[in-house]
């Protein structure tokens, strides 16, 4: 696959593709040529963000950018109206398009090509399994039924390097699906399950150092067996944090099981990414996506609200956190939430939690809201420094083009879109700027 300056299509990178064998995930990372394929793609990287060579062909265009400001955008017209409105676009995004900023996409996703029967390897259901079904996709299963539905590129790095050669994005944080989460299964088998997990993940990375970063995953039901796996994760697999769920079975963030736990992640210095999972009301509104819509930003609420009224950020100051989804419904109603916390103290702050309006700029959020309006109104929030590039890749829920909300939208200058698209996760991370990228 050679690079091109135009975004090849699924298609036809199906079609140029010779489906990849189906051995396990160490085979692959073992018989690749790809580290050398990697230090090319590297290269290119480089070229790519000294300017010389323009990324995305695309026009960064923001709905309304030539008629007037933001707030005539209206929710969700999005890029349609945008696109539309042409002439305003070269304005407002001129200098963005003619010098590229590199991108570190923070919320990424990725799984082994194959791994073993869980079920028969637990002696129970409930696991997540893989069925390459025909090339170049597959599906995941549930006790035989389909979960969803996967192509090559949640499994393949080399897939992933083409794909962010084509978007512009440099680095890829890799975190595992959240379904792979497990929190429900016996701790040790959870346990088992993460290790394989980050190991390959670490062996991805491996590969290609200079494009993926991991985070890895734990599990959470048991603290003891956590900590032990955050320690490994982050000691001899060189992660720089991990990934957690918004609950763990009936414990929210702030349950005091799981302090420990976020003690030592400080401790460590470890970045946690609060991913939604095992959505709130889903047997209740089994249609229309609803748990992914609505379920989702609910559930990323919950977490933010346990962690503050749980008053870890106050205990952990150093703690660095993120959560996904631009926060989930935290941020559009935080007004309600601070209202709860004066109205009824006696239910908000039993923890002596302050204000939860005081505990914007305590930790991250990303990007992925997909509407100008919204990400102008995190930005307004949260500040410049604590909103990080994450686009979901590569699920269909995500951001076609990571970091084109953030390139598109109009009034930004460069060095505060630097931080938006990468800047601000390495922050997160705990990174020195630029360091993986050179
Ligand atoms: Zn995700």
């Amino acid at each position: 696959m050679s690079p091109s300056p135009k975004r090849p299509s699924r298609k036809k990178k199906s079609a140029a593709r010779a489906p990849l064998g189906r051995g396990s995930a160490k085979k692959k990372v073992a018989k690749k040529s790809v580290g050398k394929k990697g230090v090319a793609k590297k290269k290119s990287a480089a070229k790519r963000g000294s300017g010389k060579k323009p990324k995305n062909p695309r026009p960064v265009t923001e709905a309304g950018t030539g008629t007037g400001t933001g707030a005539g955008t209206g929710a969700g017209t999005g890029t349609g109206a945008g696109a539309g409105a042409g002439a305003g676009a070269g304005a407002g995004a001129g200098p963005v398009a003619a010098v590229p900023i590199e991108k570190i996409d923070l919320h990424t996703h990725i799984l082994p090509e194959s791994w073993p029967d869980l079920a028969a390897r637990y002696g129970y259901g409930g696991f997540v399994g893989i069925e390459h079904h025909v090339p170049c996709r597959a599906r995941l299963m549930i006790d035989g039924k389909v979960f969803r539905e996967i192509e090559e590129n949640c499994w393949s790095p080399e897939w992933r390097i083409a794909d962010q050669d084509r978007d512009g994005v440099a680095v890829q944080v890799l975190s595992t699906v959240p379904v792979m989460f497990s929190y429900w299964a016996e701790p040790a088998d959870a346990l088992d399950l993460s290790r394989l997990l980050n190991d390959h993940l670490a062996g991805v990375v491996a590969a290609h150092p200079h494009r993926f970063i991991g985070l890895g995953t734990v599990p959470l039901q048991d603290p003891d067996l956590a900590i032990a796996e955050l320690e490994r994760c982050v000691r001899d697999l060189g992660f720089p944090g991990v990934q957690i769920g918004t609950h763990v079975n009936a414990w929210n963030l702030d349950a005091p099981e799981l302090f420990p736990f976020f003690a030592r992640a400080s401790e460590l210095g470890a970045a946690l990414f609060v991913h939604p999972w095992d959505m709130v009301g889903r047997e209740q509104m089994p249609s229309y996506f609803l748990p992914w819509l609505v379920g989702m930003p609910a559930e990323t609420s919950r977490a933010v609200c346990s962690m503050i009224f749980g008053a870890v950020f106050d205990r952990l100051p150093d703690l660095r956190t993120c959560f996904a989804h631009g926060g989930g419904a935290f941020p559009g109603t935080l007004g309600r939430i601070e209202k709860g916390w004066k109205a009824r103290p006696d239910l908000c702050a039993v923890r002596g939690a302050g204000n939860p309006r005081s505990y914007l700029g305590r930790f991250w959020v990303d990007s992925l809201v997909h509407d100008h309006a919204s990400l102008r109104f995190l930005l307004d929030l949260f500040g410049a420094e604590k909103i990080a590039l994450g686009s979901d890749y590569p699920f269909p829920l995500g951001e076609s083009c990571p970091g084109e909300l953030i390139e598109s939208l109009a009034g930004l200058d460069r060095a505060t879109r630097a931080k938006l698209l990468a800047q601000n996760a390495e922050d997160f991370l705990g990174l020195a700027r630029g360091s993986r990228r050179s």
